[in-house]
């Protein structure tokens, strides 16, 4: 009876109320084009292949980053900022989504040292490293930088519209698999975990960066939005 049933008791007809189960009919309300489904009605909304994109909508994204003039940027605003201003999603996981309890080697904030402006997620050599969520590469280093980062993948995200840079230091050398300008997605391999740079063991240092171009903690972030992240 999916006419009557979308449709809250008290709006009910009452003609149609009042028939008993086994004299009910469909026909005085199925001319009623207010009683049929919407197909809003009965699409679930899955958030994780909303923002996996299309062949057609990442080809889409890419011209318009192609035609942008930017190029590798430092700061608190997007290097592309007409591609990034189109980029906008709620939708963020770990650098390692297929992996289920995260190894933290050391956590964001002070240690002995100094401040550690991310965390430490060591994992084998190669372990695939995708974006926290869709973005545009804003920066590429190939080993050839002098901060210690290593080989070096940058990522600027629109997250619900502000501005969120993600760091992927310390890959394996020729691991890269992005370049500056390239849209990326979630399901996008940026490289693999390595130990390039200053590291002294293979890890991932995940480090993200706000508007303020000051960095926070990205797993506490993550938490707080990502249901399926188990830190270990
Ligand atoms: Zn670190």
């Amino acid at each position: 009876m999916p006419a009557q049933a979308v449709q809250p008791p008290g709006e009910l007809d009452p003609q149609v109320a009042q028939l008993e189960p086994e004299t009910q009919s469909l026909d005085p309300v199925a001319a009623d084009a207010s009683t049929v489904f919407a197909r809003d009605d009965i699409v679930v909304r899955d958030p994780l292949e909303s923002a996996l994109m299309s062949e057609g909508e990442r080809a889409a994204l890419q011209a318009v980053a192609d035609s942008e003039p930017g190029g590798s940027y430092y700061g608190g605003r997007p290097a592309f900022p007409a591609t990034w201003s189109m980029m906008e999603t709620d939708y963020v996981q770990t650098p390692f989504p297929q992996v289920t309890q995260l190894p933290i080697s050391s956590g964001f904030g002070y240690r002995s040292g100094g401040f550690h402006g991310g965390t430490d997620i060591p994992l084998a050599p190669g372990q695939e490293i995708r974006p926290v969520a869709n973005g545009v590469v804003s920066a590429v280093w190939q080993g050839d930088n002098p901060g210690g980062g290593g080989y070096a993948v940058f990522v600027d995200h629109n997250i619900d519209g502000q501005f969120v840079q993600s760091w992927y230091p310390h890959m394996q050398a020729g691991s890269i698999r992005v370049e500056v300008g390239q849209v990326v997605d979630i399901s996008t391999v940026l490289g693999g975990v390595g130990s390039t740079g200053r590291s002294t063991g293979p890890h991932l240092h995940l480090e993200m960066k706000n508007s303020d171009y000051v960095s926070f903690d990205p797993l506490r972030w993550l938490q707080t939005r990502e249901t399926r992240l188990e830190v270990g």
